[in-house]
């Protein structure tokens, strides 16, 4: 598949996170640019923000998904109550310890 970039992370946390995000809307996302430890300290700075990569045919879709993403009042984030780790609400459990919301429906 051909690959378009779609943004920067603010960092691989976030990558993984919006990664994940984006599978469950059904689009296949890849990190690149990541950090691998060593060499931190000589690259620049804009190489150590990772990079999403969408297939190019869900560039248009995954840019609208991404808006609204970034538009997400910070209040409809829930926060795991084993990790504490924020998470968006389209996650029923936590992206980082896998504790299940705690929302009630
Ligand atoms: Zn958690």
């Amino acid at each position: 598949m051909a690959l378009e970039f779609l943004s920067h992370a603010d960092n691989t946390l976030q990558a993984y996170l919006l990664k994940g995000w984006f599978e469950q809307q059904g689009i296949a996302v890849q990190i690149r640019g990541e950090v691998l430890g060593g060499a931190v300290g000589e690259l620049p700075t804009e190489v150590l923000q990772p990079q999403l990569w969408t297939d190019i045919e869900h560039l248009d879709k995954a840019q609208i998904l991404l808006k609204s993403w970034q538009s997400e009042p910070s209040s409809s984030l829930w926060f795991c109550r084993h990790c504490s780790e924020e998470n968006p609400t389209s996650f029923d459990t936590c992206w980082s310890c896998g504790t299940e919301s705690q929302r009630n429906t």
